[in-house]
């Protein structure tokens, strides 16, 4: 049979092969063993903690999603982050992104902290990545579109300039998922999700994914994973792929809708800039067209009067005041008081976020409800012309 197609992956993908009863979903195997029939012979599980048939369906099925020949799934996005960053030894450099989510930049400072030599790059672009990756870097870490900031960089020239020093490329693609954008068709030789976000998108589990073809990668990955136990657990893997089959169908309402409210904001007299690839103002809205197959759900705002930010997500009552994003319902955030706080004040030094940015996650719900609620929270900001 011919590779299909990803909705068809979405929609029919985490089947249990093998299943004697030939269940239509997949079945939840909420157990931590499993009865061998030898002690001297293990058949294919054994324990949870190291492989669980409905954890092992799920990760089959992100596997197809990323064009990956194998996905692991952890207990929550961090995780995953985690786990790939230590299969690096002290001493190798990482080369980041210079605008990451929060928790990961708090993480590379934790390791920086310890020994790690750990260089953002100045700005998101292909030349000051050439600058920073030298040898003997050994990890370049990437988002793009980058959250919160929507910054977006070359993937295929990314992983030219890693590959020639002899790094591996790690793209996080929690803000496009394999719906919109493929890292590893475009050379990466990682992807990293957090599965909390699109993903599962309902908002009622916090999980991780990291997806590579490097066979050597992966074991590594596996072994980690089974010495130190952070595994997702076989419901909340249950969960993620019940949200999966519907990923497509929420990505198309979520985006188009986000567009929309992009569009609009952009006109809007107290916004000073919107920052969403799928704007034509957006700088490098070519090249993500080039490499992803829409813009997402998740966009930010600057206000003209920053000082108001806080008051007008206060004022919003559809999107809830809350982090993460990617879900059925639509939030609203400050980043640089929420999902962004955790950043330690000397490295938030080096590239301070703009005073009074708002992040928006745009859901289903019909789009001039959404638009609403936003205007009327957007009229507590006064006309300020003179800015
Ligand atoms: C939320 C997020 C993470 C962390 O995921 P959790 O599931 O919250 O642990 C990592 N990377 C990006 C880009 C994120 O937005």
């Amino acid at each position: 049979m011919h590779p299909a197609h990803i909705d068809t992956v979405l929609a029919r993908g985490g089947a249990l092969l093998g299943d004697p009863y030939r269940a239509t979903a997949t079945p939840l195997y909420q157990t931590a063993t499993f009865t061998q029939e030898d002690p001297e012979a293990f058949g294919a599980y054994d324990y949870t903690r190291t492989d669980n048939p409905t954890r092992h369906a799920v990760e089959e099925q992100l596997a197809a999603l990323e064009g990956a020949r194998s996905a692991l799934l952890y207990a929550s996005g961090m995780a995953a982050v985690a786990a790939c960053l230590r299969l690096f030894a002290p001493g190798e450099r990482i080369v980041a992104g210079a605008d990451l989510y929060g928790g990961t930049q708090r993480l590379l400072a934790r390791l920086a902290a310890e020994g790690r030599q750990v260089e953002f790059i100045a700005e998101s672009s292909l030349e000051a990545l050439a600058d920073a990756v030298r040898e003997p870097t050994r990890l370049v870490w990437l988002e793009s579109p980058s959250n919160p900031l929507l910054e977006v960089v070359d993937l295929r020239q990314a992983a030219r300039i890693a590959h020639r020093a002899g790094a591996w490329l790690a793209v996080d693609g929690t803000a496009t998922s394999p719906y919109l954008q493929q890292p590893l068709a475009l050379g990466a030789d990682l992807v990293v999700h957090s599965a909390t976000k699109l993903l599962a998108g309902h908002g009622d589990v916090t999980a991780g994914a990291v997806a590579t073809s490097d066979a050597g990668l992966a074991a590594e990955l596996a072994r980690h994973r089974n010495a130190e136990g952070n595994a997702l657990a076989p419901f909340e893997a249950w969960l993620l792929q019940r949200g999966l089959r519907t990923l497509g169908l929420r990505l198309e309402r979520g985006q188009a809708n986000a567009t929309t409210l992009a569009e609009r904001l952009s006109q809007h007299p107290h916004v000073r800039r919107v920052f969403y690839p799928g704007l034509a103002e957006h700088p490098r809205a070519a090249l993500h067209a080039a490499q992803a197959r829409g813009p997402g759900q998740l966009l930010s705002f600057e206000l003209r009067a920053p000082e108001l930010a806080a008051e007008v997500a206060r004022r919003t009552q559809l999107f809830s005041t809350a982090v993460s994003f990617g879900g059925v319902t639509s939030s609203i955030s400050l980043p640089t008081c929420m999902s962004h706080a955790s950043i330690p004040a000397a490295w938030r030094a080096r590239r301070p976020l703009p005073q009074g940015l708002l992040r928006i996650s745009v859901g289903i719900e019909d789009v001039e409800d959404l638009w609403r609620d936003l205007s009327v929270a957007l009229t507590v900001v006064q006309p300020c012309a003179a800015r």
